[in-house]
């Protein structure tokens, strides 16, 4: 199945399907004009897929140069930026040509900011490989690196040409890594669709598990959210596309807190984050209890942390909010939180004093 982004001139398809990677190749051959593709991947994605990729690519006729680097976090640097963009400039990549990236979210963002750079802007495709990068990552055109200063700080809004999703690749993401991606699934049903969480609560546990139609209906609802979102508010302008920050305020500063290691992965801070985005909208009257009750109920039965402390972090409330002031988000002073009104309507809340959420986390 295929579902547009709609941006004019710079608009592409997301094609997901059980099984795509094998024609790969075939949906490729447009954007291959010298018959050859540079890949970049990470070592773990390398292992395991590369191989797939390559051969679907060879037998419709492109030849593939590889570029590989580490896998992890780390690997979203200055140092790779100028690597990958020399190599390409190396292999001769032109204007015209696509450049691939095949894994995560880490080499998502990180080639995608070398094709907007490269020769002024190249073409590129996702083919995204984690759950997270499935359904978040590899749509809607932000591209990063990180800097000394902070996370994603240097990068610039780049829209891929075409996304190929195939879920069959989650079949060898450690279990963590997808549930942390599946959080990012339900954060779409907290927005505005209530309707898709109460689908998620029933067939949460067949999709963790790897039934293929759960998956492939899962991640086109994400990625059709996320499309109408970016359609919607491009470059995060009139507050539309800030509602995907939902339980990100609370979770980056977690993550702040444990110095972004392996301790709380993006995804288990924002099923914390969304858990006390309710908790304080329940606590402040903004929503019931009862549905923020429902939301920590959901993400803990698929093995989601809820709290700071099921995550292992004991941070009081002044150190939070002092990493929210550090927020990029911030604007004019002032913090945006995402806050609800129930499952399913969620909003941006320009009126939150910061002194009520450190006593809510207290
Ligand atoms: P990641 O790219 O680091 O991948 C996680 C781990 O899984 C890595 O070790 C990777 O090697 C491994 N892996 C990937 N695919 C695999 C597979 N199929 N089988 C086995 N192992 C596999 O992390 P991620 O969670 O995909 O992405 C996180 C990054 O995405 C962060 O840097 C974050 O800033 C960025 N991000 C960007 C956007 C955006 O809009 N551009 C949105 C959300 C997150
Ligand atoms: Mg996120």
């Amino acid at each position: 199945m295929t579902v547009d982004v709609a941006l004019g001139d710079r608009s592409y398809p997301i094609h997901i399907g059980a099984g795509l990677l094998a024609r790969a190749g075939a949906l490729l051959v447009p954007l291959a004009p010298r018959g050859r593709l540079a890949v970049v991947t990470d070592a773990t994605v390398a292992a395991q897929h590369l191989a797939a990729l390559t051969q679907s690519l060879n037998e419709a006729g492109i030849a593939v140069d590889p570029i590989v680097l580490p896998a992890g976090e780390a690997t979203k640097n200055w140092a790779n930026l100028q690597l990958v963009t020399e190599k390409l400039l190396a292999l001769g990549v032109e204007r015209g040509d696509a450049v691939v990236a095949f894994g995560g979210g880490v080499i998502g963002d990180l080639t995608g900011f070398a094709a907007s750079i490269l020769r002024r802007g190249c073409r590129f495709v996702q083919i995204p490989t984690t759950l997270l990068s499935q359904v978040d990552s590899s749509v809607g055109g932000k591209t990063a690196i990180n800097a000394a200063a902070g996370k994603n700080l240097v990068g610039a809004f780049y829209q891929p040409s075409m996304v190929i999703i195939d879920p069959d690749l989650l079949d060898t993401l450690p279990p963590r890594e997808l549930r942390a991606g599946y959080a990012e699934v339900v954060k779409y049903g907290l927005i505005d669709d209530f309707a898709f969480f109460e689908w998620l609560e029933t067939n949460a546990a067949a999709l963790l598990a790897g039934d293929a139609e759960a998956r492939v209906h899962a991640i086109a609802t994400s990625c059709r959210a996320k499309a109408a979102t970016v359609a919607a508010d491009e470059h995060e302008t009139n507050g539309r596309r800030a509602l995907l920050n939902l339980g990100h305020t609370f979770g980056h500063a977690l993550e702040a807190e444990t110095g972004f290691s392996d301790r709380l992965l993006h995804g288990e801070g924002v099923a914390i984050g969304m858990a006390l985005a309710f908790g304080f909208s329940a606590t402040t009257g903004r929503c019931s209890g009862r549905d923020a009750a429902r939301v920590a109920a959901h993400l803990a039965s698929v093995g989601l942390p809820v709290l700071p402390r099921s995550a292992g972090i004991s941070a009081t409330g002044k150190s939070l909010a002092a990493h929210m002031l550090q927020d990029k988000k911030m604007s004019g002073g002032r913090l945006a939180f995402i806050l609800v009104h129930g499952i399913g309507q969620a909003y941006v809340d320009k009126s939150v004093v910061l002194a009520d959420v450190e006593a809510f986390l207290d």
